[in-house]
């Protein structure tokens, strides 16, 4: 006897991130049209999934080591996260076809730094020392600050006017600890808040979603920490399931949940979502 198929919800904020989708679209497109080889500087996303599809169209991630081993025909794609100036550089001198995909989110940083400096403020950057992105950021300007913790401020910004950006994925308690700690030394401190919700948003979605279903399919790459996040919060509340590859899925095994909940990462594309909602929906076709 069938049985009646599974209501299946996702996240109200679940998948691939606006910038996220931007780059691959571009990086697609750009494979398309590009005469020669096409790199990524590095994996475009933290997703195996999408790494092997990239590969099958030929675009392959390139190491930083190998960019003096690029050819004038070459096509080099860069990430969301952004490069400094000086990586720029190297890579411009082996070929012109530079296609960038940072995320305009984080051009906005880059923008607001440089701002900053050339007004003479000290730049502080709130992040992760050794994130790509805040390398990036630092890499705009002539001097910035990295600083994760406020206790981690340095001493020769006494009477001094600090401008303070922050990296897209930082959250705003860190920040406010950070500019509450400037503000006992710096004669002016002047806050541009660069952190993108985007993160918050999807770890938000997902525990509402996982405290009113049976169980919760957190789809997107293992060596994703935002998917990770995501499948650590859905724990917390219900079954959940880490699914890399969306063919991991069978009806079968689900069938007897009455209300499945999915989310993904920032770094998962829609179609990965689009693909397991299909299988799911399929359950009672299936079931006998
Ligand atoms: S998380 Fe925000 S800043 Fe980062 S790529 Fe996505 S949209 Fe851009």
């Amino acid at each position: 006897m069938p049985v009646s198929s599974p209501e299946v919800f996702s996240a109200e904020y679940a998948g691939a991130c606006f910038g996220v989708s931007r780059a691959l679209d571009l990086t697609l497109k750009t494979a398309e049209s590009a005469k020669g080889r096409v790199f990524t500087l590095g994996p475009l996303i933290h997703n195996p999934l999408v790494t092997q599809e990239l590969a099958k169209k030929g675009i392959r991630a390139l190491d930083e080591n190998d960019i003096e081993h690029l050819l004038p025909t070459d096509t080099v794609i860069l990430r969301t996260h952004g490069i400094t100036k000086a990586l720029y550089t190297r890579i411009s001198k082996r070929t012109t076809h530079i296609v960038d995909a940072t995320c305009p989110f984080v051009k906005n940083v880059h923008t607001e730094a440089q701002a900053f400096e050339a007004n003479g403020y000290e730049v502080v950057i709130a992040g992760e020392p050794k994130h790509p992105e805040t390398l990036g950021i630092q890499g705009q300007v002539q001097k910035a600050f990295i600083v994760e913790d406020a206790n981690d401020l340095p001493p020769n910004l006494i009477g001094k006017k600090v401008g303070i950006v922050a990296q897209t994925t930082q959250t705003h308690e860190m920040l406010n600890s950070i500019v509450s700690a400037a503000k006992l030394h710096a004669s002016e401190v002047v806050v541009k808040d660069t952190i993108c919700d985007a993160t918050k948003k999807r770890q938000e979605a997902t525990e509402r979603l996982a405290q009113d279903v049976d169980c919760m399919l957190i789809i997107g790459g293992k060596n994703s920490a935002n998917t990770t996040r995501l499948f650590e919060i859905a724990s917390r509340y219900t079954l959940a399931f880490y699914i890399e590859n969306p063919e991991e899925v069978s009806a079968k095994d689900f069938a007897n949940f009455a209300k499945i909940g999915i989310s993904a990462g920032a770094s998962t594309p829609v179609a990965h979502i689009k693909r397991v909602r299909d299988i799911l929906k399929n359950s009672s076709k299936n079931t006998t």
